[in-house]
């Protein structure tokens, strides 16, 4: 008997015929003799909706208020799966996240989970009941409910686990599991059978969102088994396992090609080059919380100034422009521009550490199709640049190809 945490995401409960066919899965790992607590996100479409909701009122809402709002979708598909179950003569219960004492901070929004209470779940499991949990949600201290930032199920699910000592966390979606990169631009992507928790962090904090970055980190922490798999088919066979990289027999170089379009672009021209100014104009943009991602400074041509480019997430480009601007007698440079135009393309793989010539592969292949890096970023298991994002399906499909990365033709 294992004890499993089951996760379906938005599309695998999008409808009652889908909520049904997960009723199904779920059945079918009771009747193999398993304890179950199973996750669920809102039905496809509906948290979108609720963030509209309040964005029509105002940008300007009240964080708490937005939670209480956003966390309503888990709370039906919960419901709705707990009477399909019970419909098919599978005993189970919904469970909102509060109910199962899943605590955060309160960081309304995007809050992390500092502790779960098992002992209900627990106690649900033991009287052979399921135990069907509201994903993305829980509640600070404060008493209010929290929300854990967008496709935060994947993180209540893993958590779960890791209250639970699970012997595994079934992450269902609609592709039957990590893939090489986004199998919905490149179709000759193919599936990855076991990926390290590094790597699946990478990816998924390089732009990859079949996993929460959270889930992931959590997961390494606890050592949480998670697989990733098809709510969609019959038989969804292994999927994808997460696991530690000396579980891993046969690796690639590179494991996987991932984009990001959430990040936008600034340069400041003419920049006094000496010391200080780098960290006077970042921390003008840290005290107002955005983060800075990739950076370069060119060479002075004359001693005296540079240009220096940098990003920042793509929703705060006109905040980190008017304060950049605000400042400019403190800062001094020239001018500044910016660009929203720009996507963010990585190749990740532990493989890095112990082969050379990964980053010149891939500027190469780049080059070859006339695609002009912006900005360039590495770390020990990734290399990124910043392209045109006219250019993101070009430069994956290279890429993917230059990386001996393509399936073989059926
Ligand atoms: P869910 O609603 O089940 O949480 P998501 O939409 O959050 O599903 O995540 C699944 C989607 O992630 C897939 O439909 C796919 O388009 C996208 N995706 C992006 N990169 C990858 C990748 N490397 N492997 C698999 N799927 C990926
Ligand atoms: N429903 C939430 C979202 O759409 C959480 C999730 O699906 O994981 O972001
Ligand atoms: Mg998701």
């Amino acid at each position: 008997m294992a004890l499993v945490v089951q996760k379906f995401g938005g599309t695998s409960v999008g409808d009652i015929d889908r909520i049904k066919n997960v009723a199904n899965k779920v059945k079918k790992e009771v009747e193999a003799g398993n304890k179950v607590a199973v996750v669920v996100s809102a039905m496809s479409g509906v948290t979108n909706q609720l963030v509209k909701y309040c964005n029509d009122i105002t940008e300007d809402f009240d964080k708490r208020e937005y939670d209480a709002v956003v966390s309503t979708g888990e709370q039906v598909t919960s419901g709705l799966l707990a009477i399909a179950l019970q419909n098919i003569g599978v005993k189970a219960r919904s469970y909102s996240g509060w109910q199962v004492g899943v605590k955060t901070d309160t960081a309304y929004g995007k809050a992390r989970i500092e502790g779960i209470d098992a002992d209900t779940l627990l106690k649900s499991m033991e009287d052979g009941v399921v135990a069907v949990v509201t994903g993305f949600q829980g509640i600070s201290d404060e008493g209010r409910v929290t929300t854990l930032g967008r496709g935060g199920s994947d993180t209540s699910a893993v958590a779960l686990a890791a209250a639970l000592n699970a012997d595994r966390c079934d992450i269902y979606t609609d592709v039957d599991g990590v893939y090489t990169t986004d199998p919905r631009i490149v179709k000759k992507a193919k599936k990855i059978d076991r990926i390290s928790y590094e790597e699946m962090l990478e990816m998924a904090s390089l732009g990859s969102k079949v996993l929460q970055t959270r889930s992931v980190e959590m997961a390494m922490k606890y050592g949480v088994c998670v697989r990733v798999l098809s709510s969609f088919l019959e038989d969804p066979g292994m999927g994808t396992i997460v696991c530690e990289e000396d579980e891993i027999v046969e690796k690639e170089i590179i494991s996987g090609i991932t984009y990001s379009r959430d990040e936008a672009k600034i340069t400041l021209l003419e920049v006094a080059d000496k010391p200080g100014v780098s960290a006077t104009i970042f921390s003008f943009l840290a005290d107002a919380n955005i983060n800075v991602d990739m950076i370069v400074q060119n060479i002075s041509e004359d001693g005296k100034t540079t240009d220096l480019t940098f990003t920042v997430p793509k929703l705060e480009l006109a905040n980190a422009v008017d304060i950049i601007k605000s400042h400019k007698d403190v800062i001094n440079y020239r001018d500044v521009m910016s660009a929203a135009n720009v996507v963010k393309v990585s190749i990740v793989g532990v493989g890095m550490r112990s082969h050379v010539g990964v980053a010149s592969t891939m500027f190469k292949s780049l080059a070859e199709k006339g695609i002009n890096i912006q900005v360039i970023s590495t770390s020990e298991i990734k290399v990124s640049v910043l392209i045109d994002d006219e250019y993101t399906e070009l430069a994956l499909r290279a890429l993917h190809t230059a990386f001996g990365l393509d399936k073989e033709e059926e």
